[in-house]
């Protein structure tokens, strides 16, 4: 059944108007003139999305890095501290979750959840350590410093510093204050835990928004050797993001005004 519509078509390119028949299974009949416009019409509708469409991807393609995860200047998420990034005393307001671990107040409970999950994989992984000031870690390393001098009569101060940064960092230079670090392992001891463990623990880190913050090969950009034990917590989506690319915070922090 054929059922004039009466559609009032306004022409494009003439501002003519035209009327077409349109039957119940939507098929248009109409004159070869409207024909001529009913394809003008498409055209221009196939110009208009494949317009918008290129429009998305140029947007999609231009958003960079810091735009994709609302990254601000100051992101408290993204504060980098390390031996070439110093800071005074950060004072964070800490939560104290455990005998030995106090963290920033905002990454309790996520904290709190990957441990419990790490816990279901090996019920023997424990905080070591967490939140340090600057004061602490300053006691930390100067004990550290004392122990290689009393270990190697024979080396200067210098020595024994150089020594000690392999695996503990100066006052200042270390994310511990923060408040966003965290030093949790199956083990007492810094990369004893089994292999195979410590793999399972990386996985599962970045699902509550820890990276392992200094991984195999990261040297280069972290300045710090291979630890197992050491998480930071950035957020779930930039700590996926980061651990798919096998980056490190250094080479995220470097890549941020990249297109996403
Ligand atoms: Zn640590």
């Amino acid at each position: 059944m054929v059922v004039v519509l009466g559609v009032l078509l306004l022409c494009w390119g003439t501002g003519l108007l035209h009327f077409i028949h349109v039957d119940s299974s939507h098929h248009t009949h109409s004159s070869q003139q409207t024909h001529v416009l009913s394809d003008r019409s498409k055209e221009a509708q196939t110009r208009q999305s494949s317009r918008g469409k290129f429009q998305k991807q140029k947007n999609l393609k231009k958003q960079t890095i810091a735009q994709k995860f609302g990254i601000t200047s100051d992101d408290w998420r993204l504060v980098l501290v390390n031996r070439t990034h110093t800071r005074p005393e950060m004072n964070p307001a800490l939560a104290q979750i455990d005998s030995r671990c106090a963290v920033d107040s905002r990454i309790a409970s996520d904290l709190e959840q990957f441990l419990a999950h790490a816990q279901r994989i090996d019920r023997n992984v424990h905080y070591i350590s967490c939140y340090r000031s600057v004061e602490y870690q300053h006691e930390v390393f100067e004990r550290y410093v004392n122990d290689e001098m009393s270990a190697h009569p024979d080396w200067s101060r210098e020595q024994a510093e150089t020594q000690v940064k392999t695996y503990s960092q100066p006052a200042g230079a270390s994310e511990h204050q923060t408040g966003l670090a965290v030093d949790l392992s199956s083990q007492e001891e810094l990369n004893a835990q089994n292999p195979d463990l410590a793999r399972k623990i990386q996985e599962i880190a970045p699902q509550y928004g820890f990276i392992l913050r200094f991984p195999q090969g990261g040297e280069k950009s972290t300045g710090v050797g291979y630890e197992d034990w050491h998480y930071r917590y950035v957020g779930p989506d930039i700590a996926r993001y980061i651990t798919d690319r096998g980056w490190t915070l250094e080479e995220f922090i470097k890549h941020i005004d990249d297109v996403a």
